[in-house]
């Protein structure tokens, strides 16, 4: 999926509405539309990355943006004594349907394991 058609592009630059729970240079976060759990809100890099496969070094800093993002969204959230999951679905496999990077954060039950 090119940039010009991605969902999360679009999602990104706000021409697509969503409920955008935190948004800075790097990093936007909204609630999921087929939210799993109470709290499942999708942690996505501005710049289109495709998935985890494909990253490289130069990527670093930005996906430890994604997880301090996280981290910090499960507080607001009220999850974070609770205890909350995030995942990254990767590919076909990985149940991946939406080929922009994004980390799940879920919380607000218990999570099973392991995911079917
Ligand atoms: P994945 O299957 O890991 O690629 O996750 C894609 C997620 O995007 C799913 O949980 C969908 O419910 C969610 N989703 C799809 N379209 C939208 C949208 N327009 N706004 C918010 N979440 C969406
Ligand atoms: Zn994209």
């Amino acid at each position: 999926m090119s940039r010009d058609t991605c969902l999360f592009c679009k999602i990104a630059a706000g021409d697509i509405p969503a409920t955008k729970v935190h948004e800075d240079d790097d990093v936007v976060a909204f609630r999921d539309l087929h939210p799993q759990a109470p709290v499942h809100v999708l942690v996505i890099p501005k710049r289109h990355v495709a998935s985890v496969t494909g990253l490289g070094a130069d990527d670093a800093a930005l996906l430890g943006k994604l997880m301090l993002a996280a981290g910090a969204i499960a507080e607001r959230e009220g999850i974070a004594g609770s205890g909350y999951r995030v995942v990254t679905n990767t590919g076909a496999h990985g149940g991946q349907t939406v080929f922009h990077l994004h980390l799940h954060l879920l919380g607000g039950r218990p999570m099973a394991w392991p995911p079917g």
